[in-house]
């Protein structure tokens, strides 16, 4: 049956219990999986480090939702990062957005190199100066979007462009978007990455990653042979709560997104604010793409306040729904003054909120920041 994705996310992975008939999928814990005395599968499993049942109807949603043939789950997003980049060939080129996940960045700056490949940084949003870089041969491009903070939007189609007619693969960090809003693989990505931590979870309460291919093509087997060998799987609960966490996406991110526009359009229209940057206002330089590729603009947005860092730092400690607390996608509203959490060579603008908007109504969610920047 050719479903919509609102009903895949409640079937994908959901038949009930086959000797149970439970209609919520056990949690099956065990490690360990009964073979014949010559190591001949009785079920299918063998080892959880290498499969196991919740870890698969997890991976069934995942490739569902994103139209992909296969996923692999991991303990994290960076473990499901450094799953790929780490299993591409000695001599490799990575071309990464100069304003990549952090992680991403250390991972491509440390890491990386001592497995000989090497990582250039480039402005993803820029079709030309993709093209240009691409002068020294690439093997991936990454592109992440919307981007971390300023919500810079790719075009994935033109990317994947570039990216075939040169031989390269794209892979798209799509957390922020989730697949409700934006499906790179049917853009022409060849694999999707997700921190499930965030949306998927969508209760800050269960890290998590996964990739999502396009194929189920030699990438792939190689891909999932090293994370059976290094290990770097999600426990069959934090599968299950992920799992769960599916089944309310497109709900979520429904309100997520009518949320973030009441706020977006009360920010912009504040005196106290200098820019808001998200992508569903008509003056983001990325609408017209973000409105080509996606079905609607996240809840992720920033804003730029007047009187530079002393009246953002002011404006964040005033908020009262608003936590001031890293991370995204969950019921609750959090703030982050991002220049603060970078480390010493912070990128981020001094002035910049970052804001993840939540569940709560929009009237009290409005209220808060009219208090706050009063
Ligand atoms: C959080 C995040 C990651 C890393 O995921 P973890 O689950 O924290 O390891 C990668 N990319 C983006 C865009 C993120 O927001």
């Amino acid at each position: 049956m050719n479903m919509k994705l609102e009903t895949l996310a409640v079937h994908a992975g959901a038949e009930p219990d086959p000797e149970t008939g439970a209609v919520a999928p056990p949690i099956h814990l065990s490690t360990t999986f009964r073979h014949g005395p010559a190591a001949e599968r009785v079920a299918g499993y063998e080892y959880q480090r290498e499969g196991n049942p919740t870890q698969d109807r997890l991976e069934a949603a995942l490739a569902a939702l994103e139209g992909g043939a296969a996923a692999l789950a991991y303990a994290s997003g960076m473990a499901a990062i450094s799953g790929l980049l780490e299993a591409l060939p000695p001599g490799a080129r990575v071309l990464l957005p100069d304003d990549c996940y952090s992680g991403t960045r250390y991972l491509a700056n440390e890491f990386l190199p001592q497995r000989d490949v090497s990582a250039a940084f480039v402005d993803m949003s820029d079709l030309a100066a993709v093209e240009a870089a691409c002068a020294v041969p690439a093997t991936l491009l990454w592109v992440e979007t919307p981007s971390n903070p300023l919500m810079k939007i790719s075009d994935i189609a033109g990317l994947a462009r570039i990216a075939r007619e040169r031989d390269a693969l794209l892979c798209c960090d799509n957390t922020f978007a989730t697949p409700v809003l934006q499906q790179p693989l049917a853009l022409g990505a060849d694999v999707v990455m997700h921190s499930t931590t965030k949306y998927f979870g969508g209760h800050s309460d269960v890290l998590g990653g996964a990739l999502v291919f396009a194929r189920r093509d030699v990438l792939f087997e190689a891909v999932a042979h090293r994370r059976h060998i290094t290990g770097g799987v999600l426990s069959p609960f934090s599968a299950w709560l992920t799992l769960r966490g599916c089944r309310s996406l497109p709900a979520r991110m429904a309100m997520h997104c009518a949320n973030a526009r009441a706020l977006a359009e009360f920010l912009a229209a504040h005196p106290a604010v200098a820019r808001v940057n998200w992508p569903g206002l008509p003056t983001h330089p990325g609408h017209d793409i973000a409105r080509a590729q996606m079905r609607d603009y996240g809840a992720m947005l920033s804003l730029q306040v007047r009187g530079g860092r002393e009246a953002a730092l002011k404006v964040a400690g005033k908020l009262e729904l608003f936590t001031n607390a890293t991370s995204l996608g969950g019921c609750e509203s959090l703030v982050e003054h991002r220049a603060s959490t970078e480390g010493p060579h912070p990128v981020s603008p001094q002035d910049l909120l970052r804001v993840s908007v939540g569940l709560e109504h929009a009237d009290d969610l409005i209220a808060d920041w009219a208090r706050a920047l009063a």
